[in-house]
């Protein structure tokens, strides 16, 4: 390694602009699905890596969403975020803004207090355990309606001091 990376590697860091649900790497997806019984288009974790080499942002969506369907309970979106906030921990981040997609679970049937608690319960123990604090940002898909942001939001109110801010995603 040469010296220059050492020192980069060593830097402290924030991440501010990551979309949870698109950290799921190939082998959780793959562990979540058994878990939970649901059959995916791949039929290895290599296959799964070559779709992730997309080239156009459908295809990026595409597997993006096939991914989302695995998750299905709070240990499955607590067991997602602490392994994104160990993964990034290694890098020494000691501070992320993490964005993630309500409806694209609550359109799944997943409830919103299902991944708020997985999500949320995973980044306290982030701070208590790896001394690195967060902020969670809701987002709003833009191809969905007005109206249905507006119901997400109505769904979130129970929960928002979970909450430090909202923004458009996609
Ligand atoms: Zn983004």
């Amino acid at each position: 390694m040469q010296r220059s990376d050492a020192f980069i590697e060593g830097l402290p860091k924030a991440e501010l602009h990551l979309h949870l649900e698109g950290s799921l790497e190939p082998e959780q997806m793959f562990d979540l699905a058994a878990r939970n019984k649901i059959d995916i288009p791949f039929q290895s974790i290599d296959e799964v890596r070559a779709a992730y080499d997309f080239a156009n942002l459908q295809d990026f969506l595409d597997i993006y969403y096939q991914g989302m369907n695995v998750l299905k309970t709070e240990q499955d979106f607590y067991d997602l975020t602490m392994a994104y906030c160990r993964r990034v921990h290694a890098d020494n981040c000691r501070h992320a803004e993490v964005f993630f997609d309500p409806q694209g679970h609550t359109e799944r049937g997943v409830s919103f207090q299902v991944f708020i608690d997985g999500i949320a319960g995973a980044l306290r123990d982030a701070e208590n355990e790896l001394g690195m604090t967060s902020k969670l940002i809701m987002c709003f898909l833009r191809h969905l309606s007005e109206e249905s942001a507006l119901e997400t939001l109505d769904l979130a109110a129970p929960y928002l001091d979970r909450i430090a801010g909202v923004r458009q995603g996609f």
